[in-house]
């Protein structure tokens, strides 16, 4: 019997082993497979970035379905000046996601033009269009390695003075210092847990490390107290500094600053200003942002949609 339990045991072990292996693979994978979509022409060039302050942004009468039959962006027609901050809201499935993975090129669109700097997208090498342009998404998967480590990979060979200095910027700096092992904590899922927020900390910082001249900002919706809201604020605004951003909004007081804000309705852009002239409108925005305001509720719901334009 014990014989047997102990090998039992081993192979238990072993097998959560491989099945978290298996859990990066697949994220890996789920990536590359991603690529797959596209391919670099044969005159591919590099993106040349024109701006000091990051880069403009044009999206051009983009008409966009992942799959036949269902078209999911309708004449989405939009551009964000280098070194400006713009905003996307609007209900789940409205189409900010896709708007942020058309611009890293994730899938061709079908008709219109995406361009950055001038230079279309589909004249450009994927590589040199993901290297300038940084993500700090949703949901941040760690590396099980250290805290040190999951912040450097944003850029290979960084020095310990600018992992401590980016960490700093995204507010994550004091909180690693008061782990047992500092830098050295063993993060993911198989080391220490960081909550959600912490983790997009972490995002931010390797963001900052990578140094992008466009930044894809994706909200978490998790609910927010108002002093983690304030960070966020807080963050984007310095994440924002010096380059082109696009933050993917579920919480309009974090965005009340933005140059512009597009309001997204079942693929189209139906709204389109900063915070004040939007209020001005009336229409979709300026009940969004009432309804978040009376109910304190912390992210744009679905039971929005009855309110619809
Ligand atoms: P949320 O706020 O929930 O993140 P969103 O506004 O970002 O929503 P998108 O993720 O852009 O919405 O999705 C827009 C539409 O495209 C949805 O109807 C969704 O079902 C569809 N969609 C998204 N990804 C794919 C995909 N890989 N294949 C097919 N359809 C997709």
């Amino acid at each position: 019997m014990i014989q047997l339990y102990i090998p039992l045991n081993f192979l238990g072990v072993l097998y959560r082993e491989i099945k978290q292996s298996l859990a990066d693979m697949e994220r890996l994978f789920s990536l590359l497979d991603q690529n797959r979509e596209v391919a670099d022409s044969d005159t591919a060039k590099a993106l040349q970035i024109q701006h000091k302050n990051g880069a403009e942004i044009r999206f051009s009468h983009v008409n966009f379905s992942y799959e036949e039959k269902r078209q999911i962006l309708f004449d989405v027609d939009f551009s964000i000046a280098a070194g400006t901050t713009t905003a996307v809201v609007g209900h789940s499935g409205s189409g900010k996601s896709t708007l942020s993975r058309l611009l890293f090129r994730f899938y061709d669109i079908q008709s219109g033009r995406i361009v950055i700097d001038g230079q279309d997208l589909r004249d450009l090498t994927q590589a040199s269009v993901r290297a300038a342009i940084g993500i700090v998404p949703q949901d941040t998967v760690l590396f099980n390695d250290t805290i040190e480590y999951n912040i450097a990979y944003g850029k290979p060979g960084a020095s310990k003075e600018d992992i401590i200095a980016v960490a700093k910027a995204a507010y994550i700096h004091e909180f690693i210092e008061t782990l047992p092992d500092g830098y050295d904590t063993m993060v993911g899922e198989r080391g220490l847990k960081l909550s959600g927020g912490e983790k997009q900390r972490v995002a931010i910082a390797r963001t900052l490390l990578k140094n992008p001249s466009i930044m894809i900002f994706d909200e978490a919706t998790s609910a927010l107290d108002s002093h983690a809201e304030q960070l966020i604020q807080a963050q984007l605004k310095d994440i924002a500094r010096n380059r082109t951003s696009l933050v993917i909004a579920h919480r309009l007081s974090t965005i009340v600053d933005a140059e512009q804000i597009l309001v997204m309705d079942k693929g189209r852009i139906v709204e389109r200003g900063t915070h004040a002239h939007l209020l001005e409108l009336q229409g979709a925005y300026a009940r969004m942002w009432e309804r978040q305001q009376s109910k304190k509720t912390e992210v744009i719901e679905d039971d929005d949609e009855a309110d619809e334009v």
